[in-house]
């Protein structure tokens, strides 16, 4: 907060003022201009009755001036955060690769998709149960059955799991899921980011489709301000009149967000683009501006994909995709 008094406020009015904010705990720093002297206050100042301090005869007027989002900022919190799902760290100079189908769709897909992502070294296997199609004709989900398969893959492969979730009432479904995901289009369902503060659980939070950075951390903030730190951002492209692209990557989001955040930033090329040949370039693009991590969808058979076949790699796509992003981490990290 800053106060700015008027031009004839005399010094003792000035220590007096300086005496009552230093009574209620706060840092006081003083600007001495040729007509005006500016007072800084550091802390709590939701102790400072705006009102009150206006309506004194020495000032001049009064501006608050506090950071929107708290928990997720960097002013307050200067080292990286490191999320930990099962020993595989991100954040902090940790890397990982999450991918996995867009969908779960039946037992033998998952667990191929599994075992293949695996070996090119992925570490978090992805697989949506609860799907957010722009159609309701479309395919939904598995629900709790895809829940159950991403668990078996989980338990044959020892990676551990990320699955969206759309509404809390399955939130019990997602026990034993090491990160449930909030996709772009549930962002700013405050609700549903409130309820998710109250669990200890991993969170990736994905940009909204037409959201910017600061209601991004904002919707952040709702997760943290209920006791959940353990939040991974997620940068998916955004809506733009750009149609040769299903989105546009907005990668100047991953630097951006470290500056304002010390939470992981993962990018996902894959609904940034909505093109297969198009993760790539966008994968390795995204480790070079320092992304923590990235979630690639990947299929065994994308042109029968009941979701996002044209912007899925096949395991041997992904194979070499993981090893160019890993040279590129090797270049950038030297
Ligand atoms: C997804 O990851 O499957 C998904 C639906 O992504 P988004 O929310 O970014 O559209
Ligand atoms: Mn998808």
């Amino acid at each position: 907060m800053i106060a700015v008094l008027k031009q004839d406020t005399s010094i003792q009015q000035r220590d007096s003022l300086i005496n009552w904010f230093q009574s209620m705990g706060l840092e006081v720093h003083i600007s001495e201009g040729d007509f005006h002297t500016i007072i800084g206050l550091i802390g709590d100042t939701s102790k400072v009755d705006i009102g009150l301090l206006e309506s004194l005869s020495i000032i001049e007027s009064v501006k608050r001036i506090s950071e929107p989002f708290k928990n997720a900022n960097r002013k307050f919190h200067a080292e990286d955060s490191i999320i930990d799902v099962n020993g595989n760290k991100i954040g902090g100079g940790h890397f990982q690769i999450i991918a996995g189908p867009c969908s779960v769709e039946n037992h033998d897909q998952i667990i191929e998709i599994a075992q293949r992502v695996k070996a090119s070294g992925a570490t978090i296997l992805r697989g949506g149960a609860f799907k957010p199609r722009t159609s309701p004709y479309d395919f939904q989900g598995l629900k709790a059955d895809g829940i159950e398969l991403l668990l078996e893959a989980k338990k044959l492969t020892g990676m551990p799991i990320i699955s969206e979730i759309m509404n809390i009432k399955d939130l019990e479904l997602f026990e034993e899921v090491d990160i449930i995901q909030v996709g772009a289009r549930n962002m700013q369902n405050f609700d549903l980011l409130k309820e998710l503060g109250r669990t200890k659980k991993n969170i990736l939070i994905k940009r909204g489709l037409a959201n910017n950075l600061k209601e991004l951390l904002m919707s952040t903030e709702y997760i943290m301000a209920g006791g959940n730190e353990n939040v991974i951002l997620c940068e998916r492209g955004i809506r733009t009149f750009e149609t040769y692209t299903r989105n546009t990557l907005d990668l100047s989001a991953v630097p951006m967000l470290h500056e304002l955040s010390h939470l992981p930033v993962v990018v996902d090329p894959s609904h940034a683009t909505g093109l297969s040949r198009l993760v790539e370039p966008m994968a390795m693009a995204a480790a070079a501006a320092g992304a923590d991590g990235l979630m690639i969808e990947v299929h065994n058979n994308p042109e029968k994909a009941l979701c996002d076949g044209a912007q899925s790699l096949t395991p041997d796509q992904f194979d070499s995709v993981a090893k160019k992003v890993m040279k590129v981490r090797e270049a950038v990290t030297l």
